[in-house]
């Protein structure tokens, strides 16, 4: 299993170092050459099975050697175990033919805890076997970062330090980074905003001495694997909805592209997917450009579901690289076009993305009016993300086919604007009740490139 660059000039990889490596160096996004497929029977033959060993069967094809079956089982199986919930990913049932996949069971309560998880096993299974230590260094304006701390605290070859900006996260995501006391995770409290984050942490991959010396990763939602981690459900739910003798459709609160992306390689590897819906907030650009193929950035108007607050979708490009039939040259000057202030999609691509996908957007009253619409009809409390999903879904489905919304995070990250539009107040779930009890321990710091990298220098183990 070989790894190409969706821009056509880096070095093709294999599983191991496209996972280590993160972004191509020709600025491009490492996807399968070829995506392996399974047969119906393989499908039918998942009915009953555990997450773990679905999480096995789907993506062992795609590991290519990288680790031994057993290293790959105990890392699939130390990723969830941590998990509260015995099913990983359950599915409710909101109204008749329309499902709720619940993802926020995890450490931190979102859905990036699922591919987080994993690839904190898998960096550490690759760096035991060849005596490696790697420093991961990341940006964050709240789930990222909790979810990447949860994922590599205590573990031995790696030193995790966030960067997040001070005073400008919520109470929960602050003391979900800075009270675990694992001491290879350091939180550091930067004087700016999120973006001064980011580009920090920029300026520390194009430091190529300071990269080399203290072996710089990054885990960002570029990486390959946490893509096919996110996999994984997809095949759970259709296989418990009837797959492969029934069609599911999908609707996916949708940022990065990451999520949705997973699902579009589920239904390339055979999964009977039906229509997969992009649900967007009132940053919109990604409904915008698969309606008229029009990708025009235009600001981030700060919204109740932030996770989505988007105007650069990085997974984007890895749908527009096989629309474009597979040419790196023509996602190169899309990209190069987009640097510029946006671009247009070329008519052959945008068929192709329209026969992929579908998609629709939730205002911000929409979000707050599903919140308490959902309530009252179900119980169930969603979260300002999941409640775009729902809102979309409820709009563009086939009754004939059944429709799985993702919730991909737990209400209680969101208690303000789910407490505004329910009147009741999420609570945490008990295994994290004592989260407001717990000592912080953080790094205030300005926002100065040589104190930060001295900083990492002094504190990573050695
Ligand atoms: C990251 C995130 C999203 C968006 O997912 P993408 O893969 O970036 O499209 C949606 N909801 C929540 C709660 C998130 O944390």
């Amino acid at each position: 299993m070989i790894y190409v660059s969706t821009r056509g000039q880096a070095p093709e990889l294999s599983f191991e170092e496209a996972m280590l490596t993160g972004l191509a160096r020709d600025g491009g996004l490492y996807v399968p050459a070829e995506i392996p497929t399974l047969s119906e029977d393989e499908i039918r033959a998942l009915h009953g099975l555990s997450y773990e060993e679905t999480a096995f069967r789907i993506m062992w094809p795609f590991l290519g050697g990288t680790f031994t079956e057993d290293e790959f089982r105990g890392c699939i199986s130390r990723a969830y175990e941590g998990f509260g919930h015995a099913a990983r990913a359950p599915l409710v049932q909101l109204e008749p033919g329309h499902f709720l996949l619940e993802l926020f069971h995890g450490p931190t309560l979102a859905f990036k805890d699922f591919a987080m998880q994993l690839i904190g096993q898998l960096f550490q299974t690759a760096l035991a076997k060849n005596g490696r230590r790697i420093t991961i260094v990341g940006a964050t304006s709240g789930d990222t970062g909790s979810a990447a701390i949860e994922a590599f605290r205590g573990l031995d070859n790696v030193d995790v330090f966030i960067l997040y900006p001070h005073g400008r996260v919520s109470e929960v995501q602050r003391r979900q980074m800075t009270t675990p006391a694992d001491s290879n995770v350091h939180a550091l409290a930067v004087d700016g905003d999120f973006d001064t984050c980011q580009a920090r942490v920029k300026d520390m991959f194009n430091d190529f001495e300071f990269r080399d010396e203290v072996g710089l990763a990054g885990v960002n939602s570029i990486n390959w694997a946490r893509v096919l981690a996110q996999v994984v459900y997809y095949f759970t739910s259709a296989v418990s909805l009837g797959a492969p003798e029934r069609c599911v459709s999908f609707t996916v609160p949708t940022g990065n592209f990451g999520d949705i992306f997973a699902g579009y390689i589920a239904r390339k590897m055979g999964l009977p997917i039906d229509t997969l819906v992009v649900a967007t907030n009132q940053n919109d650009i990604l409904h915008r450009c698969l309606s008229t193929g029009e990708y025009k950035p235009d600001g981030v108007t700060p919204s109740i579901s932030p996770s989505m607050d988007i105007q650069v979708s990085s997974n984007f490009e890895r749908v527009l690289f096989d629309a474009l039939g597979r040419d790196g040259g023509a996602v190169g000057q899309l990209m190069d076009e987009l640097k510029a202030g946006g671009f247009t999609v070329p008519q052959g691509a945008l068929q192709a993305l329209q026969e992929a996908f579908t998609s629709g957007r939730c205002s911000e009253e929409e979000t707050l009016a599903t919140i308490t619409e959902m309530r009252d009809l179900t119980g169930e409390l969603l979260c300002p993300h999941s409640a775009v999903a729902v809102k979309v879904a409820r709009e563009m489905r086939d009754p004939a086919i059944p429709m799985v919304s993702l919730a991909t995070a737990h209400p209680a990250k969101f208690p303000d604007a789910v407490e505004q539009a329910s009147h009741i107040r999420p609570g945490l779930p008990e295994r994290m009740a004592d989260l407001f009890d717990r000592e912080e321990r953080f790094t205030r710091i300005a926002d100065d490139l040589g104190a930060i990298e001295a900083l990492i220098r002094e504190r990573r183990a050695h």
